[in-house]
């Protein structure tokens, strides 16, 4: 089987999306990249259904090379984020609070230093019909510097280093949009400028397990 590895962590990490409640039914999609190839959920299967060998595998142009079925409707993005951004993984999901958010501002501001893992505020990019290269090319757009991008009155989409990194930033992406619906029902919340995201983006490099000095 082509891509086996990749191929696992790809239903592995759909099934994670479903039970953490990042979208709803059948919605929602992930691949990751190996060279010259992707491996991607189909569209349309739901996730208890999943396995490895039910996994799509195309090239870069989104051809299948190894799909028994149907890849993700939204594949158009995945190839179109691979070949514009460093992405090595990319997550597309339905999460409650982006798209609460999605319908009703054009970006989400810095409420908290955790959006430096993102790059910065997370653009809204507007409306386009799912599936299409129009969204594929609303969303690279809105990715700019960014490794999360809000699609208006749909959802989200992520990537990463890997599936783990990007799954973890559509976590990161949907706790912030959470903050910032909670704190505006309560006032105007006070934002970081851009310097404070900047500090927080430099301590980042440094964050993490280290061996004991
Ligand atoms: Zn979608």
């Amino acid at each position: 089987m082509k891509l086996r590895d990749e191929r696992e962590a790809v239903v592995a990490h759909a099934r994670r999306m479903d039970a953490d409640g990042l979208t709803v039914g059948t919605s929602g999609n992930l691949s990751v990249r190996a060279g010259d190839l992707l491996a991607i959920t189909p569209s349309g299967l739901p996730y208890d259904q999943l396995t490895p060998d039910t996994v799509s595998v195309v090239d870069l142009e989104g051809r299948p090379v190894d799909a028994p079925l149907r890849p993700s409707s939204e594949l158009p993005m995945h190839t179109a984020v691979y070949r514009e951004t460093a992405a090595t993984a990319v997550v597309h999901t339905h999460p409650v609070f982006a798209t609460v958010l999605s319908t009703l501002v054009d970006e989400l501001p810095a409420i908290h230093y955790i959006i430096a893992h993102l790059g910065g505020p997370v653009r809204v990019v507007p409306y386009a019909p799912y599936g299409t290269e129009e969204l594929a090319r609303l969303g690279v757009e809105g990715l700019a510097g960014r490794s999360a991008v809000i699609l208006a009155n749909h959802g989200a989409t992520t990537y990463g280093a890997d599936l783990a990194q990007a799954y973890t930033r559509t976590e990161y992406l949907e706790w912030l949009c959470r903050l910032y619906v909670e704190a505006r029902k309560l006032g105007e919340p006070r934002l970081l400028d851009a310097a404070q995201i900047a500090a927080a983006t430099a301590a980042f490099a440094d964050y993490g397990p280290q061996p004991r000095a």
